[in-house]
């Protein structure tokens, strides 16, 4: 009998009680079969020479949907006894081939408490490195066979397993077994090994390390969780006496297979384990593993460098180790710092904001904590997002055919063999364009939608092939033929630079005088900052379905912030008139502005596609397609001279900022000017120029990204800022309040600074944070810490507010009443994860008068809400609440005779009042944002309605050895005015500085030199994860600032909060000076953005680092470059 309670542990049960059997499933493309003898596995390997063995599929699904890998016969071996066994003997572990990476960990953890400690030193640098091998949902299915066989050079277990000396025992189809060691014999090659074509691999023998034996692993990857190995390494030494016995190192990631280090290891046996021992072993592993400046994985000086720092921290760990017991070598205690593990407590956070008053009513939720609307639904996965919609009956899909050169002309095109899949309709391209194939999504046309004859980046669209499925249809676009001429493409902004590839002329916003302001100077300073780009990753990728109705019009289901942008362009192409197109958006699974343009340019293909086959067409972009057709953040580039006095006040800024735009203009235009209107940041800069340049690229148009170019001017800023700090001896901090701007200030662009919070938000902060007191523990941990570093910072951030083109600061609002009370509230603002429609139904509640229970948002659409600007620049709670307050208005007057006559009577006793009356109960609200614009010629105006303040302390520990840190804590206060809802504010705060965090030290494309995307998924471009939120995150809403210049006295609150993560960045550049003044090297150094590993490794630079000077730039084809 089974109990029903929990139905999965139901299901588990049967599971666990039914015999495994023999199964087959067949298709006409593959086989899969599921042995579960191992006789019946080698009889059907015999059977079948081309099959391909698998466990947890999770590096064949890999080849197979990435590498275009086919394999006609899959056979399972997940359930063979044999390969699934897992016992200890008398010599350590034996672990069948199976056994999934899970079920190890724990076995061996519960060795582990068995065995005396000694013999489990490799156990538990398996345990250990489990723990950062993956994710749960691999480790629970991928066998340990898999890893061995498939022998990636950046293996986590191969170099643990061979610096244990492993034996690994195969079966053969001829019924004989073979044991052979996993030595420096077993990889014969990149993925390639010596078993033999009729072996399986049945198991492993790891054994036990002897009582003077010690064993360690290291993994340094870009994020520490669930991410693959930048380079590896497994270190066993077997001293006695303090003279080396034996010992084995194996190194992944320096070559391409798992490599042991021979030669080092020759020399050091009979050595006695001392310094003169490390620093021979240091000479002799650089030149055992070195790489050429162009080998595979790019990263050479630092990949180099990591196999030295993994040595010095076992040397350092052994050292330790032994002086307790064996005579051993001391080390000094500041030393030990390279030792410890990162120890990271769970993070906890606080949340800080000010209750409505006792005042306001019980029924008034505008400025409560409402739970996002849609929370429960997206929770349990019932909200619905475009591709989750039912498809209608006679629905096709398309696969879009991209351009795999970077620029090219188009020589031919061959369709036919996709043409002849069964299943598939059409082959569409630009020649089923009934309007215009020429487009732009903002002002200028640039673009192609279907490219024609010449291909500008990898990615552009070339054509698409309609099929019954997405299955169908993606295979099919695979055999689309096209043939190229290719030129030499630009990919870079040094290379767009060098070339004079510019988009159009420079922007330049000037003020004061430059020339006199270096000419006040003490001292003048030039630099130069890179901040990359950044992958808007939303959770769902773009999708869309295009349904042809009546009169040849077309409508359109889209993931878009624009549905407005959408609707003129499926017009354009379509050759409709606009009224023939309608647009709707139910919500998104995140846009963060890479849905502002690109995602309409994507439906406008497909629109196509339906008007020609005269049906339904849906598609939903593969990740990596979404990755590397749609744009990401500009990469930018600044170049800097600043003057400054010798007490820190700055006096003169001159700026060049190069984007990276891609092979278009898009929104690249308007995100250059918002980075000029930010390059002040927080600063009184009375003498300042900065010029933009748009660098026109052969990479995918880059487009919108939360905060517009604004973080990318104010990261150089605070860089700068740094750089003066240096220079003149004092604080950052010093150099911050000095120059930061007062109460009725005029900015840069000549927009006088009223309500100016800021300097609130900053001392709140530094005082909440206990800023003055950590940072002399700072550097009291400094002092006594070589290895690692810890560092902390103060950064200020000021955003304005509006779209800088004026035109777009308008809203408009449809209010329906019906007769039972109940409100249909329909706005231009679109839904993606924001907490818009929460705030709007906020704002209406409270205008009307009602419960929010009686006000529902269905969707955004064209048809009720005409000409509406997109959901970006955060303004969208103050247009479209301030629209919706007009069109309540509106309501609330028409129905006052209703409520004056019966006080006491219900809302919907005056709403039925007004209907028999024959009272219009829909109205449409507008507004325009009053008193802006800005005149780029005179630098005069004001561009933004208003500014939205905040300021962050964060405090980081680097790694000096690897590069790894982790945010101890954070402190962020912010100016939110006062908040329509606090929790929906203090999650974008949250959310935002998260993003914000992935951009300045983790996120980074790379790019090979002929412009193909490397990056293109989840795999090699790595987001935060959970273990990098800060250890203690606080946030906090100042208190008692109304904003008179946005509805309900709120401030916008989308964008502002990103740039405050770059605290962390500043907070590592400043643990990394630490580093480089134990290791005797002062002063300015550059750092760009991402702080990644790679980077906070290379600049703590050491005596180990330096053994690998950087090649000459030119002298060599890199693996891979930055855009
Ligand atoms: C998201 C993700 C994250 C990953 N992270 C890591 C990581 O952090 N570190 C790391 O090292 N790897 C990582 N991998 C790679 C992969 O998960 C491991 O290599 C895993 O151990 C493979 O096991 P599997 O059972 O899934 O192999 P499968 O894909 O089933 O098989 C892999 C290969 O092994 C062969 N094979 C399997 N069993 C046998 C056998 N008994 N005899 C002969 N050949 C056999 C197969 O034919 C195939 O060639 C990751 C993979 C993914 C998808």
């Amino acid at each position: 009998m089974f109990t029903l309670l929990n139905p999965l542990l139901y299901f588990q049960q049967i599971l666990e009680k039914t015999e495994p059997e023999f199964l087959q499933f067949k298709n006409e493309r593959q086989t899969w079969l599921r042995p579960v003898k191992l006789q019946q596995l080698l009889d059907t390997k015999s059977q079948h020479s081309d099959s391909k063995l698998i466990v947890g599929n999770t590096e064949v699904g890999v080849e197979m949907k990435f590498k275009g890998m086919r394999y006609p016969v899959i056979i399972s071996c997940s359930q063979v006894p044999e390969l699934n066994e897992l016992h200890l003997d008398d010599e350590g572990v034996s672990i069948g081939a199976s056994v999934t990476l899970s079920r190890i960990e724990t076995f061996l953890k519960q060795s582990m408490e068995k065995i005396p400690e000694y013999k489990c030193k490799t156990f538990a640098a398996i345990v250990e490195m489990l723990h950062w091998f993956a994710g749960n949902q691999i480790r629970n299915v991928a066998g340990i066979g898999g890893n061995v066989v498939t022998g990636s050079p950046i293996s986590d277990l191969n170099p643990i397993l061979m610096a244990a000396k492993s034996t690994l025992t195969f079966a053969a189809t001829d019924g004989t077994f073979r044991s052979i060691p996993m030595d420096e014999h077993f990889y014969t090659g990149y993925r390639k090994n010596a078993m033999l074509p009729n072996e399986v691999l049945l198991s492993i023998h790891v054994p036990f390390t002897r009582q003077t034996e010690y064993f360690k692993a290291y993994k340094q990857a870009h994020r520490r969780d669930d991410d693959i190995a930048i380079a590896n390494a497994a270190f066993r030494v077997n001293i006695e006496s303090g003279v080396v016995k034996d010992c084995s190192m194996a190194i992944g990631g320096m070559a391409p297979t798992t490599k042991l280090a021979v030669k080092t290891v020759n020399f050091m046996v009979k050595r006695s384990w001392n310094q003169f021992l490390l620093e021979e072993v240091s000479s002799l592993l650089a030149d055992e593993m070195s790489l050429p400046p162009d080998a595979p994985g790019g990263m050479v000086e630092y990949r180099q460098s990591l196999v030295l720092s993994f040595f010095f921290k076992f040397y350092l760990d052994v050292s330790q180790q032994i002086v307790e017991f064996d005579n051993g070598c001391s080390i000094p205690v500041s030393a030990t710092s390279a030792t410890a593990p990162f120890n990271r407590p769970e993070s906890k956070s606080t949340h800080i904001f000010q209750e409505v008053s006792d005042e306001q009513s019980l029924g008034d939720i505008v400025g409560r904590p409402i739970v996002h609307s849609s929370a429960y639904k997206q929770a349990t996965g019932e909200a619905v997002y475009v591709d989750d919609m039912v498809p209608l009956e006679n629905e096709l899909y398309i696969a879009f055919i991209y351009s795999t050169k970077a620029h090219a002309e188009i020589k031919s095109v061959d369709p036919s063999k996709a043409l002849s899949v069964e299943g598939v309709h059409t082959y569409v391209d630009h020649r089923d364009v009934p309007g215009n194939n020429d487009i732009g999504s903002a002002a200028m046309i640039d673009e192609e939608l279907f490219a024609t004859k010449l291909v500008r980046c990898v990615g552009q669209v070339i054509g698409g092939i309609v099929a019954d499925n997405q299955d169908i249809a993606q295979r099919a676009a695979k055999l689309v033929k096209i043939e190229y001429e290719e030129f030499e493409p630009i990919v870079t902004i040094e290379d767009a630079i060098a070339k004079s590839s510019f988009l159009s002329t420079p922007q330049c916003i000037e003020n004061g005088n430059i020339k006199e302001g270096f000419r006040n100077s003490d001292n003048v300073i030039e630099g130069e900052m890179r901040v990359g780009e950044q992958e808007h990753f939303y959770l769902e990728t773009n999708a869309c379905r295009a349904i042809p109705v009546e009169d040849g019009g077309m409508e359109i289901l889209s993931s878009t912030q624009n549905p407005s942008l959408a609707q003129s362009l499926v017009a354009r192409v379509l050759g409709l008139q606009k009224h023939r197109v309608t647009c709707r958006v139910k919500r998104l699974g995140g846009g963060f502005g890479g849905k502002e343009t690109r995602s309409d340019v994507f439906s406008s293909a497909i629109a196509v596609a339906a008007n020609k086959v005269k049906r339904p067409v849906r598609c939903m972009l593969d990740r990596d397609e979404d990755m590397s057709t749609t744009g990401t953040r500009h990469a930018f580039l600044g170049r800097y001279k600043v003057g400054f006095t010798n007490d820190g006040k700055v006096q003169a800024l001159e700026i060049d900022m190069y984007s990276n735009c891609g092979y278009s203009m898009d929104l690249s235009f308007s995100i250059m000017e918002r980075a000029l209107f930010h390059m002040d940041n927080a600063y009184k800069i009375s003498n300042i120029k900065g010029t933009g340049y748009l660098c026109k690229t052969n990479i995918p148009s880059n487009t919108a990204f939360r905060g517009f170019g604004g973080p990318q001017g104010m990261m150089i800023v605070e860089n700068w800022i740094g750089d003066v700090a240096i220079a003149c001896g004092i604080s950052q901090k010093m150099v911050r309040e000095i120059n930061m701007y007062k109460e009725g200030d005029l900015t840069h662009f000549n927009q006088k600074l009223v309500d100016f919070n800021l300097k609130r938000c900053w001392d709140e902060c530094l005082k909440s944070s206990e800023y003055d007191k950590r940072r002399i523990e700072v550097e009291k941990f400094n002092k006594a810490n070589r290895w690692k570093k810890r560092g902390i910072c103060a950064v200020p951030t000021k955003f304005g507010i509006a779209f800088t083109a004026l035109f777009m600061n308008q809203a408009g609002a449809l209010v329906l009443v019906y007769t039972d009370g109940s409100v249909l509230l329909t706005h231009g603002g679109v839904e993606m994860g924001q907490g818009l429609h929460t705030k709007m139904i906020q704002v209406a509640s409270q205008t009307l008068g009602i419960s929010s229970e009686k006000i529902y948002i269905n969707e955004t659409s064209t048809n009720t809400v005409p000409n509406t600007s997109p959901s970006a620049a955060s303004a969208s709670s103050d247009l479209y609440g301030m629209a919706i307050k007009n069109a309540c208005e509106k309501i609330l007057e028409r129905i006052k005779t209703y409520a004056i006559a019966k006080p006491n009577a219900s809302w919907e006793d005056w709403v039925k009042a007004a209907y028999f009356d024959r009272v219009s109960l829909s109205a449409t609200g507008f507004y325009k944002t009053p008193g802006i614009g800005y005149n780029w010629d005179t630098n005069s105006g004001s561009p933004f309605n208003y500014f939205t303040f905040g300021v962050a302390v964060s405090e980081v520990e680097v790694d000096c050895l690897t590069g790894d840190h982790v945010v101890l804590r954070t402190d962020i206060v912010m100016d939110v005015g006062d908040s329509i809802n606090p929790a929906i504010d203090i999650g974008q705060i949250e959310g935002g500085f998260i993003q914000g965090y992935g951009l300045f030290t983790l996120e980074e494309h790379r790019w090979s030199p002929s412009g193909q995307l490397l990056t293109k998924g989840p795999g090699f471009y790595k987001i935060p994860g959970f273990t990098d939120i800060p250890v203690e995150f606080n946030v906090s809403l100042l208190s008692g600032v109304p904003n008179k210049r946005a509805v309900c006295s709120s401030k916008a609150i989308g964008e502002p909060p990103l740039f405050l993560a770059s605290s962390v960045f500043y907070a590592i550049k400043d643990a990394i000076l630490s580093a480089r003044h134990d290791a005797g090297t002062e002063g300015i150094f550059r750092l760009d953005s991402p702080a990644t590993a790679e980077r906070i490794r290379m600049a703590c630079a050491d005596q180990f680092t330096a053994k690998f000077p950087s090649a000459v730039p030119g002298t060599f084809r890199p693996f891979f470059v930055r855009s």
